[in-house]
């Protein structure tokens, strides 16, 4: 067990291999289900920010609320009134927040360059460091799920 294969949404060691996908490993955890991208292998932070840069995420976009709507749509058959969701990673654009509170689910934004507000990770807490580096976008390229499990595992980024 190195630092590589913990899981950087729940901390557990219990990863395994889950995929290659252009020649790049991903672990998936046994715990939380989180997929994640070998830390080594991320952009440095000036190289992600410039790639999410050219992101046109829009939610008067119908091409992308529909791609959207592959998550949302089952999700929100499932989700129990009035339940409470983060949409960790939102990108310059929060789309996802928007449909699942048209939905009537009250939902948070966070996003490390768009919405750096890290109370809403957990409005309760104090802060005493920043928050988890997670790659929602790198994560759900290789998912059956167009967005990452980090928006939907226990913890950080669950629906509760
Ligand atoms: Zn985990």
């Amino acid at each position: 067990m190195t630092t590589e294969d913990r899981c950087p949404l729940c901390g557990s060691g219990a990863a395994r291999s889950h995929a290659e996908v252009n020649g790049r490993p991903y672990l998936r955890c046994g715990t939380c289900d989180l997929v994640w991208l070998l830390p080594s292998l991320w952009p440095d932070r000036d190289t992600e920010l410039k790639h999410y840069g050219t992101h046109e995420n829009d939610p008067s976009d119908p091409g992308y609320r529909k791609f959207l709507s592959r998550l949302a749509d089952p999700l929100c058959v499932r989700l129990p009134a009035g339940a409470r969701g983060l949409d960790y990673g939102c990108g310059p654009g929060p789309t996802l927040s928007v449909m699942l509170e048209e939905r009537g689910f009250s939902t948070a934004v966070y996003d490390p360059f768009f919405a750096p507000d890290i109370t809403t990770l957990d409005p309760g807490a104090t802060i005493l460091s920043p928050a988890p580096r997670l790659r929602s976008t790198s994560i759900h390229r290789i998912g059956s799920s167009p967005v990452s499990s980090a928006c939907c595992a226990p913890g950080a980024g669950s629906l509760s």
